[in-house]
């Protein structure tokens, strides 16, 4: 498989690189991570200082970790971040003291169900300290006493995101987000992460319709961030995604945009049916991940979200147990195939109007019928005019039909192709200007 699959085993050898780093909100965690990253995207990196306001936010103060550990009292290291980045609770204050073992009890956390596993948990937003561990090293602490030293700075400093357009012909974009605030996380989010890198990457291979803006951001203070500053690009964003959890081998989940009824909400789903992997189509709900504050009524971004399995719903999310044996090249390889499809149908999209509308125009004179040489499929191609002749009334876009008659996008796109070449469409939009139409399939 993995032979067959040479950007499987790139978007995992990727997510084994940012695997080790100790990620959260800010920090130099995010940085080293978006240095990475530059190499597949070139990445602009903004820097925007703790207690800038952002909307009703305000950017935190930076998290740095050097060293965390617990020890007995007779110097054994029970625990150590150097072990699991998992280990420290996020943002968790600096502490250096012998604590009681009660005291101890009371700032670690684990997880009853799953013994061997650490929980991941974070305290951006309440000043705390503490430490996650497996069930079996809480078992294993019976002394009265512990010396505790979580060596971290929490300091004025700045939230760090990443940033990269890609310009097509148009000045509409397609936005294509990711968080990159978690930290040993494979498939939440360091496949998203990893996914969209290469996608930034593969984009770059030929000119584009639309634009592409690829945001790199720490989870909702970021996007929050971005959207404070950038309310103009904003209104050029005419579709988005989310990117989590694509490394696993569950169905892929598509989650649609608040409205539900959008061009990406439409061209996900025929490009999920067309991949032929099992997935499911699911509508949107006000938490997950950054499609929340892109869909908030004073944005009201068309952005859905495209994962594997669903965030909360498998048992290693949020665990030590979201780890390098989790995810895998090959569904890694299936997602960075989906993400690309999705996009090629958003792209290609176009709204054309039958120029000969007064009943079917006469293709075999043309050459068009019973005579289209060299292509392989000439009777879906001809059904395929069939199909565009017959919806192209000018509300109607190649998606609307594809997505209407079964056939394949790229089927559609062809035939529209031929018949544009002999004059027998007019185009009304390019895929950068098509907008939902009232002739979706029904
Ligand atoms: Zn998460």
């Amino acid at each position: 498989m993995s032979a067959a699959r040479p950007t499987g085993d790139e978007l995992y050898e990727l997510i084994r690189e940012l695997y080790p780093i100790c990620r959260s909100l800010t920090g130099d965690g995010v940085r080293e991570t978006l240095r990475i990253l530059s190499r597949y995207v070139p990445l602009e990196i903004h820097e925007v200082p703790s207690g800038t306001p952002v909307f009703d936010w305000t950017v935190p103060r930076e998290w740095n970790l050097r060293a965390a550990w617990i020890d007995s009292c007779d110097g054994r290291r029970v625990v150590d971040a150097r072990d699991s980045n998992l280990h420290v609770v996020s943002y968790s204050t600096p502490v250096r003291r012998r604590v009681s073992l009660e005291e101890l009890r009371a700032h670690l956390h684990s997880l009853p169900d799953r013994p061997s596993w650490i929980p991941y948990r974070t305290s951006y937003y309440h000043e705390s300290w503490g430490f996650c561990v497996t069930e079996q090293q809480l078992a294993s602490l019976t002394d009265p006493e512990y010396d505790v030293c979580i060596d971290s700075t929490l300091a004025p400093g700045s939230l760090c995101y990443g940033e990269w357009l890609l310009r097509g012909r148009s000045a509409r974009e397609i936005l294509i987000s990711v968080h990159v605030c978690h930290p040993s996380l494979c498939n939440d989010n360091l496949s998203g992460i990893a996914v969209s890198a290469l996608l930034a990457r593969k984009l770059r291979e030929h000119e584009r319709e639309y634009s592409y803006r690829f945001l790199y951001v720490p989870g909702t203070i970021g996007s929050i961030t971005w959207l404070s500053r950038n309310a103009e690009s904003a209104r050029r964003i005419a579709h988005g995604l989310t990117l989590v959890c694509l490394g696993d081998p569950s169905p892929f989940t598509y989650k649609r945009t608040l409205r539900g009824s959008a061009e990406i909400d439409q061209a996900a789903a025929l490009a999920l049916r067309e991949s032929g992997f099992a997935h499911e189509l699911i509508d949107y709900f006000p938490f997950g991940y950054d499609e929340r504050q892109y869909n908030s009524p004073g944005f009201r971004l068309a952005v859905g979200s495209l994962m594997r399995a669903r965030h909360g719903r498998f048992p290693e999310y949020h665990t030590s147990a979201d780890d390098l044996g989790f995810v895998a090249p090959a569904p890694l390889q299936e997602s960075l195939d989906v993400c690309s499809a999705i996009l090629d149908v958003l792209d290609g999209n176009r709204v054309y109007r039958n120029a000969r509308p007064f009943c079917e125009p006469q293709l075999g004179r043309r050459g068009l019928y019973r005579a289209i040489g060299g292509e392989p499929d000439v009777a879906d191609l001809e059904l395929a005019m069939l199909w565009v002749l017959a919806l192209s009334d000018g509300t109607c876009s190649l998606l609307d039909i594809a997505t209407r008659s079964g056939l394949r996008f790229g089927l559609v796109q062809r035939a529209a192709e031929h018949l544009n070449a002999h004059g027998l469409l007019e185009a009304r939009a390019s895929g950068a200007e098509a907008r939902e139409t009232a002739c979706a399939s029904s």
